[in-house]
């Protein structure tokens, strides 16, 4: 790293000495940056890109007030961190959790930036939440905690402003609710507002499934580079959300299969993989109870193992860490290696320490893929659900899968492109970021010193 670099990297330790997943995140781009930033330095250094991309233009911190079925009153806290918007309004998705901190939304906005940009699509990075959790919750309390949370959001958001979405804890219901109170204070239908919509007010085909599905569409052309084909192959993925159901659900579609997948309360094993009418069954598992998913152990007569993790089983083909930041340490990447898998790739946001990311890398055996592109399919049709709502008109789910499919393999091949060009090979990780940051950084210093 040039003394450039360092000095950013050591104002924004400096600047956020307690938000740990925000310098996890600059810390990993920062490493791939190095070879594109060393090179032209002068310029990006007298444009202040670096600078600039490390400090959110801005971030909003509120009280979201609400009172629960029994009449007792409760507090929490909100966020909406708009990060950068030099291509396009601040994009990104709402996570309701309650371990959700200002440190959370500062990860995930620097991380949207760089996706959003993948897609080639025009939307800046952003994120957004509360430290407030849906599970347990009644439907009338998560209502009306998403119309106390929207009551304060909405003067900061806009079709052309900031587009939330889901991310962990809302999905379709917290959606609609956030958008009925939107409607209601503004007196408008400005359905762009939001994505991840139901479709009967704007939403698009597919978006539920879009990062499972552009997941396995990444992962399709990582395949093809190495000459071996979808078919046939195994999975073993985390998470079982909207995003490990597309996965399940793509990877069934082309031939292949999930045969592990691993909840908070441990992991399953299903030989026969998560195909036909055992997706139904997800659903509905995860709308009684997201915290369990032994009962489809019970139901499928498989194995569950509790309290653990699934990395390190040898009898897959693939890993696919899709539930949350931080899933994969140092410890269970040894797992992952011992194992002999050969292809590792992250769906959730941050799914692997730096460490364990940084020794995956180091071997020889394993392919990695970053979870900036593979999981960038959902973004990218919450954009194609941006474009339908300013056309009022719907295009179809066979359209839609396109679009995805084709934005997906554009993110493959330039994130490969990026990486060779910069020396470094086939890296995917590098590329990636490096394909993310040029745009944006071209962007920025076109629009001056703002
Ligand atoms: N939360 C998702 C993500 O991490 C989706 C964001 C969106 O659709 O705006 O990319």
């Amino acid at each position: 790293m040039n003394a450039y670099m360092q000095r950013v990297l050591d104002e924004v330790k400096a600047r956020n000495p307690h938000e740990k997943l925000f310098l996890q995140t600059v810390e990993e781009v920062f490493d791939s940056l190095v070879p594109i930033v060393e090179k032209h330095s002068d310029q990006y250094e007298k444009y202040a890109v670096l600078e600039r991309m490390c400090e959110p233009d801005r971030q909003i911190q509120f009280r979201v007030t609400w009172v629960d079925d029994a009449g007792k009153p409760h507090v929490n806290r909100g966020f909406r961190v708009q990060f950068n918007s030099a291509i396009g309004p601040y994009k990104g998705g709402l996570r309701f959790a309650s371990d959700v901190t200002l440190d959370t939304m500062k990860f995930l906005g620097f991380e949207q930036t760089f996706k959003n940009s993948l897609t080639s699509l025009p939307i800046g990075g952003g994120k957004g939440g509360s430290d407030f959790s849906p599970i347990g919750k009644s439907d009338m309390e998560v209502m009306r905690f998403c119309q106390a949370f929207m009551t304060e959001l909405w003067r900061h958001i806009g079709p052309d402003v900031d587009v939330p979405a889901g991310d962990i804890g809302v999905g379709g219901r917290e959606i609609g609710f956030l958008y009925g109170q939107y409607k209601r204070i503004k007196a408008v239908w400005e359905n762009g507002v939001l994505t991840g919509k139901g479709f009967s007010y704007g939403g698009s085909l597919i978006r539920p499934e879009a990062t499972g599905y552009g997941a396995v569409y990444y992962l399709q052309e990582v395949l093809k580079h190495e000459g071996e084909s979808i078919e046939g192959k195994r999975i073993a993925i985390s998470g079982y959300g909207n995003v490990g159901w597309g996965i399940m659900k793509k990877a069934a579609q082309l031939g292949a299969k999930v045969t592990y997948f691993a909840g908070p309360d441990g992991y399953i094993h299903d030989p026969d993989g998560v195909v036909g009418e055992k997706l139904d069954f997800i659903l509905e598992m995860r709308a009684k109870d997201p915290m369990h998913c032994k009962p489809y152990a019970d139901k499928y007569g498989v194995e569950f193992v509790p309290g653990t993790k699934c990395w390190g089983v040898k009898d897959v083909d693939i890993y696919m860490p899709a539930a949350t930041q931080n899933d994969v340490n140092l410890d269970w990447a040894k797992k992952i290696a011992e194992s002999g898998v050969k292809y590792y790739i992250e769906v959730a946001n941050m799914p692997t320490t730096n460490e364990a990311l940084t020794f995956l890398r180091g071997q020889k055996h394993i392919i990695v893929a970053p979870s900036k592109a593979v999981n960038a399919g959902g973004v990218a049709t919450s954009a194609f659900e941006m474009s339908q709502n300013s056309m009022r008109y719907n295009w179809t789910a066979e359209e839609v899968d396109e679009k995805l499919h084709h934005v997906m393999t554009n993110i493959y091949n330039a994130s490969v492109e990026a990486a060779e060009k910069a020396g470094l090979g086939y890296d995917l990780v590098a590329g990636g970021n490096i394909a993310g940051f040029l745009r944006v950084a071209d962007a920025m210093m076109a629009q001056g010193l703002v």
